[in-house]
């Protein structure tokens, strides 16, 4: 009940990447509540366990309160406490020093999933700075979606349910009934409403159980071949949408070809789905009109993720479900808000750093030559806009942690790392702990909520705010949108010294020769973002815009490449190089990729490598989402932890049998490049020869000094997954989270 004295705040769910609504009751200075919001346009009043769970991450006793400085060797756990002034000062000298002796190119930072406004400000940092190295885990994640996407069809797809529900939903590569559980309520909602599901999913997972009317139970890793197959039945049989591909697509004749590669029997090979169920579901999507394939992270990753994305945005555009109302829409750009490039000002960064871009040789999608291509070819059509996403370019993540080590292709001294735990959740953890700990790294900064495997090695540690301590905005969400935006109040003041993130950055700009690309506050910055919509909305404040407003929307609008340019007299098209669907990818091609999608066996499979099979005879594949934690967070709080206490692998019950493997039991998971301990789960949701393991495990509870750290690498599964060239995706470096080969084997015999 709401006491006198009581404030209703609005904000927005950070705790994953859905972004609910969220109303936060605050007495006397201290948030006592928090609820859903009732109206919202995702959540509609309701909130899983994860956003309930933020008033305890708020007055935790162990959040980091107070920025440190280390005094003792990297990971010994010896800090003393220091002011944000005189670390800020500290830092900001010592980034001068490398610049001036190895060039600004010496200096990277990584990201993890967004908690707010980490990116944005960060990339506008490094702009400013010099350096082209930003490194992101948007490189396996809906990054990769993005770029290929615009490449295609000039900007990511999304769907949104709304007057008028798609009646075909396939669900390829993603858990939302674990990982966004707000979305996945709406999807419940068509289910209901009687929308059909295809999903596809090497595991029997909960979003299977609850709403697939066909599932497909791939082979990890052989998306590709699948997306491919069924290209091959809608163009064998006829069911693509001839008339939006003669006027709109390009490169048909040389899909056809290509497709005519992947006859259903050769996939069904590949992929060990019966061949009459990839026809079958090829045939369902094709004709349950409108259809929309949803995004997925599964696919966004490892050797085969450009392929796996650029086939799934053919099979949109060529049955004639790309930016129809029940389809996958192409909403472009927030066109009231000032962000993006000119936010973060891109184009200040100079020529000649953009070639210094660690990766830009072999990854170029990811980085600045891909990127290049795309923006130019986008932004004129999207109102000067272009590509907006804080996460690209970047540089290739892996080659950081080589620079560093190696000093090739040029030294890598000092690294900043802000919202993420790269210890824990980046691929080849022992690669990152190695260069984290190296003499060659003279400065490493971390901003953090939390004391983690990460920030023990870190010379400076700065205390940064959760989503209920600062104003916050958002423009996308997976739901479906991505040309709005809304905001979100701080509710309280952050306690403590924590600050939001966009100080420290700003705090070294100012140090550093920026002050004219500065604002003093987070909240002028957020007015300067959102000042065309305010002026149109008659909005004096961040504060007014985010308790009244709260979101904005433009009006719906399909078809808007039929739409007449008024300046050319001719339909708007799509924002590439040729103005139509490229099929046939003509930037891709100048990058020197397959202009093509095509499968190629990863490099660690029973096909791929069947001597190594003989040893490792299981598929590993890891990074499967659940509930109540995202990625590797939130395991200190009680309320959640309680929820899912240890690490778990999934086995066949048919194959623990045959291995002595007990439920419930520890188990060692070992592959070529390490071993790892989980509880076992006997289960029928995995395949036979297939072990899934739980990524993001670290126990903030254990001992936090290295080597135990943690136990840091106990657990978690990127002690053996790779980021070398091999394992991942040419043109976007995505690094593979499965499959890999691996053994299985009571912990009992652990040596
Ligand atoms: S699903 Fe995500 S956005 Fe929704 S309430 Fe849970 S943590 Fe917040």
């Amino acid at each position: 009940m709401l006491q006198e004295e009581d404030e209703l705040k609005r904000a927005i769910c950070f705790a994953c990447s859905s972004q609910a609504g969220v109303l936060a009751k605050v007495r006397n200075g201290r948030v006592v509540e928090l609820r859903g919001e009732p109206d919202h346009y995702l959540n509609k009043g309701w909130l899983c366990e994860r956003a309930y769970a933020f008033i305890e991450h708020l007055y935790h006793p162990e959040r980091l309160n107070y920025p440190l400085k280390r005094v003792g060797e990297r990971g010994e756990g010896r800090w003393e406490r220091i002011s944000w002034d005189k670390a800020l000062d500290e830092i900001a000298e010592k980034l001068r020093e490398i610049k001036e002796k190895y060039g600004a190119e010496a200096v990277a930072t990584t990201g993890g999933t967004g908690r707010g406004h980490q990116e944005t400000f960060k990339k506008r940092f490094m702009n400013l700075f010099g350096s082209p190295n930003t490194a992101n885990a948007g490189q396996w994640c809906a990054i990769n979606s993005y770029l290929v996407e615009t490449a295609v069809y000039g900007f990511l797809t999304r769907y949104k349910a709304g007057p008028h529900p798609a009646k075909c939903i396939v669900i390829w590569g993603q858990n939302p009934d674990q990982s966004r559980p707000c979305e996945f309520r709406r999807l419940m909602e068509l289910k209901k409403a009687g929308s059909k599901f295809i999903v596809i999913d090497p595991r029997r997972s909960e979003t299977v159980e609850k709403l697939a009317d066909r599932w497909l139970q791939i082979r990890p890793g052989t998306d590709a071949a699948l997306a491919l197959g069924w290209i091959n039945v809608i163009i064998e049989e006829e069911l693509y949408d001839r008339d939006f591909v003669e006027k709109w697509c390009f490169g048909f004749e040389r899909l056809k070809e290509r497709a005519r590669e992947y006859p259903p029997e050769k996939v069904s090979r590949i992929t060990w789905i019966p061949e009459r169920e990839i026809v079958e579901s090829a045939r369902m999507y094709a004709t349950v009109k409108p259809a929309s394939i949803r995004w997925g992270l599964r696919t966004d990753i490892g050797r085969n993720a450009t392929s796996n994305i650029h086939a799934k945005a053919i099979l949109r555009a060529i049955t004639g479900n790309l930016d129809v109302f029940g389809g996958d829409m192409l909403y472009g750009p927030c066109e009231k808000v000032n962000y993006g490039p000119p936010f973060e000002y891109t184009e200040l960064l100079p020529r000649e750093q953009r070639g210094k871009q660690l990766g830009a040789d072999r990854h170029k999608l990811w980085t600045w030559p891909g990127y290049q291509l795309i923006h130019d070819a986008a932004k004129a059509y999207w109102y000067g806009k272009g590509c907006v996403f804080s996460y690209a370019p970047a540089c290739h993540e892996p080659d950081v942690w080589r620079a560093i080590l190696t000093g090739k292709p040029y030294p890598v001294k000092a690294v900043i790392c802000g919202g993420n735990n790269p210890v824990v959740d980046y691929p080849n953890s022992r690669l990152v702990y190695k260069a984290l700990k190296s003499p060659n790294l003279e400065l490493f900064v971390v901003l953090e909520q939390w004391m983690t495997p990460t920030a023990m090695l870190a010379d400076y540690v700065f205390p940064v705010a959760n989503w209920l301590e600062m104003p916050v905005v958002h423009m996308s969400t997976l739901d479906g949108l991505t040309n709005f935006v809304a905001a979100g109040e701080k509710t309280v003041n952050p306690l403590y010294e924590r600050k939001p993130d966009y100080y420290f950055y700003q705090g070294l700009g100012l140090r550093l020769g920026q002050e004219k690309y500065w604002r003093k506050t987070l909240e002028e910055e957020w007015e300067y973002f959102l000042k065309p919509l305010m002026e149109e909305l008659g909005v004096k404040s961040y504060e007014e815009f985010a308790r009244k407003i709260r979101w904005w929307f433009p009006p719906l609008e399909e078809k808007k490449y039929e739409k007449v340019n008024p300046e050319t007299g001719k339909p708007r098209g799509f924002a590439t190089p040729t103005g139509k669907v490229e099929l046939y990818s003509t930037i891709l091609e100048r990058l020197g990729y397959d202009p093509l999608p095509h499968y190629e066996e990863p490099p660690e499979t029973p096909v791929s490598s069947p001597k190594l099979a003989e040893e490792y005879p299981l598929i590993l594949i890891t990074g499967a989402r659940f509930r109540p934690f995202h990625h590797s967070e939130h395991r200190q709080l009680s309320t959640l932890r309680k929820l899912w206490p240890e690490p778990t692998a999934e086995i066949h019950p048919d194959t623990a049998g045959r291995l002595g493997i007990k439920d419930g039991e520890w188990v060692v998971i070992e592959n070529p490049r390490g071993k790892i301990k989980h509880k076992a789960k006997l289960t029928t949701r995995v395949h036979p020869r297939m072990v899934s393991v739980q990524h993001g495990w670290w126990f903030p509870e254990e001992i936090p000094e290295d080597p135990v750290l943690f136990r840091a690498f106990e657990s978690n599964p990127n002690v053996f997954t790779s980021d070398e060239d091999e394992y991942c995706d040419p043109p976007t470096g995505a690094a593979a989270f499965q499959p890999y080969l691996c053994k299985v084997y009571p912990a009992r015999k652990y040596t």
